[in-house]
């Protein structure tokens, strides 16, 4: 098995929109999916291209009220390139008959191939192959490159090429009664003979995006033809014609190099003469092809993860979740003001928002290429300001991120969504998850921990996770009669509670994952504060007004959290749970199959999650992923309750049979669960969480966008969870529990700016150590129990005495 390759053999119309999502290209600041060049949008073929941050509102009318929804924008098709006979009909996936058809992805160079033979209704035969790159290192520049030969006839054949900005957003059928029309035409012109230029403008946030063409034509390898072209230029789009006369067999080579700019790029004059420029001075296909190649070699010399074992499959699989977590994220997107899209640059799922997704694919980034975690960091720490607004505006004190953030960070989270079972349009509470928020801390806290990188700390970091603590103090309210604190009327990561079914607002009390989490966040604030310099600290204090009565209040919510509990000393979800109905889950398995989504199953037929004992996605059990024992043990002392040595085992297990898994995250984070539990399940669920996308588990919402957040937490399993890799109190910690049949892991982190090498065998851990900035410092170092500080250019091998983890269940390969 070619663990670099990814490749798909037939044309299969039922799977080519995941297809689509899964042979996309992108470098992180444009993406456009793994469509065919000659095929329009379609009920089938769906050929988005994407700009990080380019975003749009439109309002619609929604049963009788207007509703406004901010999307990132599909932008011009740049791949239009197709072939005829000259008075024959184009040759298309899409209409031809097609008698071959295969598509290669490869992985280590992000190139696109496809080889088909296609079949026109006179009978004329033609292969056609293509390759397709867009170029992580020349940002703006995407290419493609088609030959054409004609298998069993010899004549005219008629090229055209385009770009067709007359594109809409409609890749979501649950959306296509809602307006996608988000482009206004600006100018289409012909720059030389052959170049063409589109120029667009989003229609209400005004970003004007520019695309400029460039064709070659040859006939055979190095025979360059410059046929007669005929231009068509209209309000949103522009195509050349041109014909040349090919023999059998003979091969028509075109290939078209565009140019893409917005206007919220920098160091330009226009997003039309940046486009110009660009396309005017690019270098040949090839050229550009081996330039973007050595890029994405050194981009995997930095996150790759290296596997023996008889793991060919699962290897396979990450490194494409690798590919497109950088493909979405890249050195790139440094330059920009984004955040993670949850479904990637690949559809238009979610509009492409942002929420807590991050949480789930920061941690890989934070150790392989920390500066890409720092920008999207400061994607929030930009939007501090808007997330003071919302606190107050609902009432309470410090920063209130959106749940869903789009571009300036705003709330985003739509007011009313569909649900496709029932065709009902129902009101959205999901704003009220403000564990975003704790999110978000945490991820500052995890950057700093990995990193020191004080400038953040002191610029942005302590800021942010001051204002956010200011929240959770404002939002906990003192309970006179129990003497404790109590977060009300949010909603926690399961999203099929909303409420309580006797009360009319939305919103439940003392979700356990909120209050632990914001205990948590006011303790880190405090750290925080240890951080930065004296001097910084007071200006901080002073610059927040932050007082000491405020700090001790802190301090007074973080001892005395309301965490609610049932049965045998079970943590409630939320305070009542214990009193929902237990749902018959072999009945609704028999009736539905796939239950994963059984808050739409349950509307449907009028009923409601609310009323019963369940969930979409690890919620309670959240806390075991993200903290340790230790740390959670040390909360709950100081919260004076019980944290007992089965507590984690009790309540995993008991949410475990109450939980849909109707979010591609949720079987992930039980795998990890389970790494410390049952090795067998927590392989069998890591396999499945594996296969999310590959296998569009959720039956057809990969082809909407991939799930970034189940892609990213995957590899990072294989990277933390199964090495116990974890940056805690200034010591870097491993403790390997390799799954059995996992002979070998290897890859490099970055920590505390030291570049090591980590290898982990049954037998044997190895640590190598190389700068990886000027002025590093020796690290200190946790292996198995073994403890070391390690300067610039050490290696340490640890003996892992009784093997990494003892015996442990073979790992099935098949599937
Ligand atoms: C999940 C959320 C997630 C969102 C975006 C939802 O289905 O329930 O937890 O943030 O998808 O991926």
């Amino acid at each position: 098995m070619n663990e670099w390759l990814w490749d798909y053999d037939g044309y299969d119309p039922a799977t080519e929109g995941q297809r689509e999502a899964l042979c996309t290209l992108g470098n992180g600041y444009v993406a456009t999916r793994g469509a065919a060049s000659d095929v329009d949008a379609d009920a089938v073929h769906y050929p988005g291209t994407y700009a990080a941050g380019v975003f749009n509102r439109l309002t619609d009318d929604v049963a009788g009220r207007p509703v406004v929804n901010e999307s990132i924008v599909n932008l011009p098709n740049w791949l239009p390139l197709r072939f005829r006979a000259v008075g024959g009909e184009w040759f298309s996936l899409a209409s031809s008959t097609v008698l071959d058809h295969c598509v290669e992805l490869d992985l280590r160079r992000a190139k696109l191939s496809r080889r088909s033979r296609l079949q026109d209704a006179a009978g004329r035969i033609v292969s056609i192959t293509e390759r397709r790159f867009v170029s992580l290192r020349d940002q703006h520049l995407m290419a493609l490159e088609v030959t054409c030969v004609p298998e069993n006839f010899t004549g005219r054949i008629e090229a055209e090429v385009a770009l067709d900005g007359t594109v809409s957003n409609s890749g979501i059928a649950r959306y296509e009664d809602l307006d996608g029309d988000h482009l206004l035409g600006v100018r289409s012109e012909e720059l030389s003979a052959t170049t063409i230029e589109l120029v667009v403008r989003t229609n209400d946030s005004d970003v004007v995006v520019a695309q400029a063409a460039r064709t070659r034509v040859r006939l055979g390898e190095g025979n360059e033809v410059c046929p007669e072209r005929s231009t068509r230029a209209r309000d949103r789009s522009i195509s050349q014609r041109f014909s040349v006369e090919v023999a059998e067999g003979e091969e028509l080579i075109v290939d078209k190099v565009v140019s893409l700019y917005t206007s919220r790029d920098d160091g330009i004059y226009s997003a039309a003469t940046a486009a110009a420029d660009e396309i005017d001075a690019a270098a040949d296909f090839d050229t550009l092809l081996e330039r973007h190649a050595t890029s994405w070699a050194h981009a995997w010399d930095r996150c790759a993860i290296e596997l023996s074992g008889d793991v060919g499959h699962t290897a396979r699989v990450l490194n494409l979740h690798i590919f497109h977590l950088l493909q979405t994220i890249s050195k790139n997107t440094t330059e920009l003001d984004v955040g993670v899209p949850a479904r990637g640059l690949h559809g238009e799922a979610y509009r492409g928002h942002v929420f807590w997704d991050e949480l789930f694919i920061f941690p890989f980034l934070t150790y392989r290429v920390p500066e890409l975690t720092r920008s999207l960091l400061r994607y929030r720490s930009r939007r501090l300001d808007r997330a003071r607004d919302a606190a107050r505006a609902a009432g309470y004190q410090g920063a209130m991120f959106p749940w869903q953030s789009g571009s300036d960070g705003r709330e985003e989270t739509q007011v009313v969504h569909l649900n496709p079972e029932s065709g009902h349009w129902l009101p959205d509470a999901s704003h009220l998850q403000r564990h975003i928020n704790a999110a978000i801390a945490f991820n500052v806290w995890h950057y700093w921990q990995v990193t020191t990188d004080v400038e953040f700390m002191r610029f942005w970091g302590a800021e942010m996770l001051l204002e956010i603590a200011r929240f959770w103090a404002s939002a906990a309210t003192y309970n006179h009669h129990l003497d404790r604190y109590e977060i009300k009327g949010v909603m926690g990561p399961d999203e099929y509670h909303e409420g309580y079914v006797d009360r009319d607002e939305p919103g439940l009390d003392n979700n356990a994952y909120t209050n632990v989490m914001a205990v948590w966040c006011l303790l880190r604030a405090g750290d925080a504060l240890e951080t930065v310099p004296p001097f910084r600290r007071s200006e901080l204090l002073e610059k927040l007004e932050v007082t000491h009565h405020e700090l001790d209040r802190w301090a007074d919510i973080s001892s005395k959290m309301r965490l609610c509990f049932h049965g045998d000393r079970i943590l409630s979800q939320f305070e009542g749970y214990e009193d929902l109905l237990e749902l018959d889950w072999e009945r609704y398995r028999s009736t539905y199959g796939d239950i994963g989504r059984l808050d739409r199953i349950l509307e449907a037929e009028g009923d409601s999650p609310n009323r019963y004992q369940l969930a979409k996605q690890a919620d309670t059990v959240m806390l075991f992923y993200l903290l340790s024992d230790a740390e959670l043990s040390a909360l709950f002392d100081r919260l004076a309750y019980e944290f007992d040595d089965d507590f984690v085992r009790r309540n995993v297990a008991y949410y475990e049979q109450r939980t849909s898994h109707g979010s591609t995250l949720s079987q992930m984070v039980h795998a990890w669960l389970h790494s410390r539990l049952d090795r067998q399940r927590s392989w069998d669920l890591f396999r499945s969480a594996l296969s999310s996308d590959i296998n569009d588990v959720q039956g057809g919402t990969t082809k909407e966008g991939i799930h970034l957040g189940a892609m990213a937490g995957t590899v990072d399993l294989v990277q933390r969870c199964y090495t116990g890799l974890e940056a805690r109190d200034d010591v870097l910690h491993l403790n390997p529990r390799l799954p059995a049949g996992l002979h070998r892991l290897g890859f490099s982190i970055t920590y505390r700016r030291q570049r090591v090498q980590i290898e982990v065998t049954r037998s044997e851990v190895t640590l190598r150590t190389t700068p990886d900035h000027p002025g590093s410092r020796p690290i200190s170092v946790d292996v198995a129990g073994h403890t070391a500080t390690l300067d610039e250019g050490a290696t340490l091998s640890v003996p892992l005495v009784s093997g990494p983890a003892g015996p442990g269940p073979v790992m099935p390969e098949s599937g």
